[in-house]
């Protein structure tokens, strides 16, 4: 979701504790604890939603007092400023989650966590299409926003596979503000790509549809694929991150790229980019958003000035830094 309107003023900040009420609304709200990077300044307002309903109505209150807005999920794929967010962030904990194992179906509020919440939910019915995403930090609105992908199960792992594959609609409050249901090919998919990123349309919930799948079989998938992230990723817990980066470029790695000019592990103030994966920066304690922004500058400079290519960021920057 694209944060528009305009900075919070008093009248705004007191109509909209009129429309959500005055002890949700919060004020001056550090956001650094939000997300998977630990990084970020305040929001001047804050407003956690606890179910599909109150987003609806969050956003709306928001659009028509025109403050701007920011709709947060886990904060796993974006890098907030060191200044904050002069507007309103909603956090979305709107997570109920809904099994048709008979139908081969799952439903989700948006604020749903793919893990466990939901990966956990499918498999326990038997249903499979979701554990591939096991261990990745996302809500399912963040997953729709960005098509969540990972490598198909093993031992092949021969293709990428992408949450796009199991949507089969969704619930959403659209940019002209009517709550309506739409099918997967709505949302325009492609490769970190969807219609979200053009449009100010909210996802309330989610319609997954899933093949039938043996437990066992998806729990060895699950278990193989954490293997695999925690041989190659930095640990969450100590090694806070928003994952990779950069964009794939012409079918190469940014990491490849990255790791040839030889700015693995090279530091900027608290932040560094890992000696597990040149694609990704970790948040060594203390780093601010401006150390995590020159970094990512300096390898672009780096990459563009050895090979000419220029790495385009994955990560969504957020306020003002
Ligand atoms: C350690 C680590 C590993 C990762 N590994 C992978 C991986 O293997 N594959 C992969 O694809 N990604 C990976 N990522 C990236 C990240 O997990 C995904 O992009 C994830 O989908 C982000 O979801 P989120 O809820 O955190 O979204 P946020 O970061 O909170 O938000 C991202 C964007 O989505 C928008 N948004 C959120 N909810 C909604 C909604 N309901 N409606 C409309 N817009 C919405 C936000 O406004 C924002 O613009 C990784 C990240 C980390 C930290």
């Amino acid at each position: 979701m694209r944060a528009e309107g305009g900075p919070a003023t008093a009248a705004g900040a007191e109509a909209l504790r009129r429309a959500l009420g005055a002890d949700r609304v919060r004020a001056a709200e550090p956001l650094a604890p939000y997300t998977t990077f630990r990084i970020g300044g305040p929001a001047d307002l804050f407003f956690e939603a606890a179910s599909a309903d109150e987003l609806e109505r969050a956003v709306t209150a928001a659009r028509s007092i025109g403050i701007r807005h920011f709709l947060l999920g886990v904060g796993a794929n974006i890098l907030v400023g060191d200044a904050g967010f002069r507007g309103l962030v909603i956090r979305n904990r709107a997570a109920a989650v809904e099994v048709d194992p008979v139908g081969g179906r799952v439903w989700a509020e948006s604020g749903a966590v793919v893990h466990p919440a939901l990966i956990e939910a499918a498999v326990e019915a038997g249903l499979s299409g979701l554990e591939h995403y096991v261990g990745i930090p996302s809500s399912v609105g963040g997953a729709l926003w960005q098509n969540l992908h990972f490598l198909s199960a093993p031992p092949e792992r021969e293709r990428t596979v992408f949450i796009a594959e199991v949507l089969e609609s969704a619930d959403i409050l659209s940019q002209e503000g009517e709550r309506r249901t739409v099918p997967c090919s709505y949302f325009r998919f492609g490769y970190d790509e969807s219609i979200l990123h053009r449009r100010d349309d909210v996802v309330l919930t989610a319609t997954f549809r899933l093949l039938p799948g043996e437990p066992a079989r998806l729990r060895e998938v699950m278990a193989a694929n954490l293997a695999w992230r925690a041989e190659r990723h930095p640990p969450l817990d100590s090694e806070p991150s928003a994952g990779s980066i950069f964009k794939k470029i012409e079918g190469v790695g940014a990491g490849r790229l990255i790791e040839e000019a030889g700015l693995k592990g090279r530091r900027i103030g608290g932040a560094q980019i890992t000696h597990r994966h040149a694609n990704i920066v970790i948040n060594t304690g203390g780093a601010t958003a401006r150390d995590v922004r020159d970094l990512i500058e300096l390898a672009r400079g780096e990459v563009e000035r050895r090979t000419g290519l220029r790495l385009e960021v994955e990560i969504s920057f957020v306020g003002e830094f």
